[in-house]
């Protein structure tokens, strides 16, 4: 069954202002403005799998160090992170630790559609199971696995509050999709940036038309045309004409961009619970239990919840670190 076979199933479609206002102004735009920008998720997984020190980064990601040092700036602005002094090192805090569910579910596509090898554990193994595991996306409320067919997408009503202005986040210099001189040389996100992700959520809240994009993303139609094409390119959509208006071209997810649901429903749940000025707009109704749903992460083996403390990392067959991630 192919994704937009799933998504026919849900109910009406939501109006594409109303969805415009949900994900452009929510939290996964405002959490992707800040946390979005590839070296930063290269970083994060870094100190998940137990990197505390700049030299650390440094070696693991081969980042430059102007870079390493103002994205680390970055997170510890915005709480994320935080620098002991009398040491120098780096340590997540409580909001930083709970990206976990997010960082796993981007580690897991990267691993199956992302083709990197660099800075990234190859296997995940489960301690209190003992097994290697792939992280799953499931129900905070019941132990079904969560699927996008079984999720019921509603919008949160609007408070009526004007979103905050967002301040400048890091600039990604050089860094554009299909610029691939510069994304070699990085673990993380070769075809996945903010811009990307917005465009796969709305397809995945139902809009499959050039028209309904336009509206829901709030761009020029000549950026929404070069940016649809390169994520057709990318193999993050699929395009084909649609079958009740053949002038009309028909966008659906593909099985690479289908697979990031986990990673943007958990983001998109940490930034409503830990950014400042956002709330939620998007309540997914899992339709297993009929709650709303709150994301989290099991183990495919025991189907336990994953915790940073009790998984560690494993390459090339050898022990990325000596001890279990920690913060
Ligand atoms: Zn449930
Ligand atoms: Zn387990």
């Amino acid at each position: 069954m192919t994704s937009a076979a799933l998504l026919d199933t849900a109910a009406a479609p939501l109006a594409p202002q109303d969805l415009h206002r949900a994900l452009m102004h929510g939290p996964l735009s405002q959490g992707l403005h800040y946390l979005g920008e590839r070296w930063t998720v290269a970083i994060l997984l870094g100190a998940f799998m137990g990197t505390k020190r700049f030299e650390g980064w440094l070696s693991l990601l081969g980042i430059p160090r102007a870079t390493l040092s103002d994205r680390l700036r970055s997170l510890c602005q915005l709480g994320v992170l935080e620098r002991r002094d009398s040491s120098g090192s780096y340590h997540l805090s409580p909001a930083g630790l709970a990206l976990y569910d997010a960082v796993l579910m981007i580690w897991d596509w990267e691993r199956r559609f992302g083709g990197r090898d660099l800075a990234m554990p190859t296997t995940l193994v489960h301690q209190p199971c003992g097994h290697a595991f792939t992280p799953e996306l499931t129900c905070r409320h019941c132990p079904a696995p969560a699927h996008l067919h079984r999720l019921r997408l509603e919008l949160v009503p609007s408070s009526g509050l004007t979103p905050p202005r967002l301040p400048p986040a890091t600039r990604q210099r050089g860094a554009r999709m299909g610029d691939s001189a510069h994304t070699a040389r990085m673990g993380l996100g070769l075809r996945v940036d903010r811009w990307a992700l917005l465009c796969v959520a709305a397809v995945m809240l139902g809009c499959h038309h050039f028209s309904s994009l336009q509206v829901t993303l709030g761009v020029s139609s000549a950026v929404l045309a070069r940016r649809l094409a390169a994520l057709v390119d990318a193999g993050l959509l699929h395009v084909d004409a649609d079958r009740s208006d053949a002038r009309k071209r028909h966008y659906a997810l593909t099985p690479a961009s289908h697979a990031l649901l986990g990673y943007i429903v958990c983001f998109d749940h940490w930034a409503a619970t830990h950014l400042t000025h956002c709330q939620p707009t998007i309540a997914p109704v899992h339709a297993d239990c009929g709650t709303l749903f709150v994301p989290t992460t099991a183990c495919s083996h025991c189907h336990s919840r994953l915790l940073p403390r009790e998984v560690t990392g494993l390459r090339s067959n050898a022990l990325l670190q000596d001890s279990p991630l920690s913060p």
